[in-house]
C-alpha cells in the first residue's frame, strides 16, 4: 500500500505531491533509463498528481515500444515519430511503419519531429524532409505536432509558415529554449509552448528563456519533463535520471516566474493539454 498525502500547496524540493494534477506533455518513458524501474517511476508520477504523460517516439523501433506502452498504462499516451537525430538512419519502411502506428489506439500526437542544428547526426536537407512528412502526416490525421528545435529556429517558423498554407498546424514546441520573439511567432502559428528543466536554470544564458516563459499566454502554456534528460534545479547535478514526477519542480519555477499560483497553473495546464491532444482519454 502506498502512503496517501495530505494536500499541500507547497511542492517538495523533489517534487512531491501537491494535491493538483498535472501532466507531463514530453516524456521519453521508453527509454532505457526507465527499464529497470517503470513502474515505481510511473507509480511515483501518480503519487505526485502527474496523471497524463505523453511519450513520444524517436525512431519506428521507439515508437512501438510507446504505443504499447499508452496501451498498457492509463494515464500513458504516445506519439510516434522519428526524431531529427535518428532520420539518418531511418529505412523506407522505418517511414511505413510510422504512418501505420500512427492510426493506433493512445496515440496522440506525431512526433517528436523537428530541427537540430546543434547535434547535426542528420544532414539537415533529410531533416527538412522528415519535418515534412511529420507535418503532413499530421494534418492528414488531424493529430497535433510533437516539435524539437534547437539552433533551427528561423528554418523550423518557415517551415510551419509554409505548412500552414496547406492547413492548420496544431501542435507543440517542446522543451522551448529560444528567445521570447520566437515563443509569440510560434503561437501566432497556433503553437503550444512547453517548458522544461531548463526553464528553471539561473545561469545568464537562459534570460531569454525567462522572458519566454513570462509572456507565454496562459492559452499557450504546456510543462514537461522531457524525461530522462533536463534535469530540473534543484536536482540538477545531483540526479542523472530525470523522471515525471519532477514536472512538478518545473511548474513551480514556472508558477513564480508568472506570478502564478500553482493552482491556476495545473488547471490551464489540464485544459490546454486536453485542446491540444484531443485524443487524450479516448481509448
Ligand atoms: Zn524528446
Amino acid at each position: 500500500m502506498r502512503q496517501k498525502k495530505t494536500p499541500s500547496p507547497e511542492v517538495g524540493s523533489s517534487g512531491e505531491a501537491t494535491g493538483l494534477l498535472w501532466v507531463d506533455s514530453h516524456c521519453h518513458l521508453d527509454d532505457q533509463a526507465f527499464a529497470a524501474d517503470l513502474a515505481e517511476v510511473i507509480e511515483r508520477a501518480r503519487s505526485a498528481g502527474v496523471q497524463t504523460m505523453i511519450c513520444p517516439g524517436t525512431s519506428a523501433a521507439s515508437s512501438q515500444a510507446v504505443v504499447k506502452l499508452a496501451q498498457s498504462w492509463p494515464g500513458l499516451y504516445a506519439g510516434v515519430g522519428i526524431h531529427p537525430n535518428a532520420a539518418f538512419e531511418a529505412s523506407p519502411l522505418d517511414w511505413e511503419q510510422i504512418c501505420l502506428l500512427a492510426r493506433q489506439p493512445g496515440v496522440v500526437a506525431i512526433g517528436e519531429t523537428g530541427l537540430d542544428r546543434y547535434r547535426d547526426f542528420t544532414p539537415l536537407e533529410t531533416q527538412m524532409e522528415f519535418l515534412d512528412r511529420h507535418v503532413r502526416l499530421a494534418q492528414e490525421l488531424e493529430l497535433p505536432v510533437i516539435l524539437h528545435c534547437r539552433d533551427a529556429e528561423e528554418e523550423l517558423l518557415t517551415a510551419l509558415h509554409e505548412a500552414a498554407e496547406r492547413g492548420p498546424v496544431r501542435g507543440v514546441w517542446h522543451a522551448f529554449s529560444a528567445d521570447l520573439e520566437a515563443a509569440y511567432e510560434a503561437a501566432e502559428l497556433g503553437l503550444y509552448i512547453s517548458f522544461a528543466g531548463s526553464a528553471t536554470y539561473t545561469n545568464k544564458k537562459f534570460e531569454p528563456l525567462r522572458e519566454a516563459v513570462v509572456c507565454t499566454p496562459d492559452d499557450r502554456l504546456l510543462l514537461e519533463t522531457d524525461s530522462p534528460y533536463l534535469v530540473p534545479e534543484p536536482l540538477r547535478g545531483k540526479q542523472e535520471r530525470n523522471e515525471p514526477a519532477h514536472v512538478l519542480l518545473v511548474a513551480q519555477r514556472v508558477a513564480e516566474l508568472r506570478e502564478q499560483s500553482l493552482d491556476h497553473l495545473a488547471a490551464i495546464m489540464r485544459a490546454n493539454a486536453q485542446r491540444l491532444f484531443d485524443r487524450l482519454g479516448s481509448p
